[in-house]
């Protein structure tokens, strides 16, 4: 399998995905890659390559300017912190599944306010019930 490239803290935007994004043509991306892929049964499988510069969300992106951000500096703090919290290294693969559990083990509730700190989705609170429902599950025999 063909393995997506995600930055590092596109694994804490997938799993709180609610179908919300910048336009109508990145919606549509996300739809495709997480919400049809990463969410559905048999997406725990979905093979992902740690990168440092644009991936597969932010193709389509209209803040992307070629393989940066416009907003290069608050990218990159959230990159390191993610990547630093989640033990992700560039170029390592790893699976969907394998993603949740590390962030299940390693981000507890309340945690993405400094994590996601300056991200315009955070006060939603989408990403914060996602995470809870992850830790909830991933205690459950
Ligand atoms: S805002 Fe930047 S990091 Fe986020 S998806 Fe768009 S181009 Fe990628």
């Amino acid at each position: 399998m063909r393995a997506i490239t995600f930055r590092p803290h596109h694994f804490l935007c997938s799993l709180g995905y609610q179908g919300k994004g910048y336009d109508d043509a990145f919606t549509a991306n996300m739809d495709q890659v997480v919400a049809d892929g990463l969410h559905q049964s048999g997406g725990d499988d979905t093979l992902i390559t740690v990168v440092r510069q644009a991936d597969v969300i932010c193709g389509p992106c209209p803040h992307r300017r070629g393989e940066g951000c416009a907003s290069q500096d608050k990218i990159d703090g959230l990159d390191a912190r993610h990547a630093e919290r989640l033990n992700l290294t560039e170029g390592e693969t790893l699976t969907w599944g394998d993603a949740k559990t590390r962030i299940a083990a390693l981000v507890k509730s309340g945690d993405l306010s400094t994590l996601c700190q300056g991200c315009q989705w955070l006060d939603l609170g989408v990403c914060e019930d996602a995470l809870a429902r992850l830790i909830s599950d991933d205690k459950t025999p």
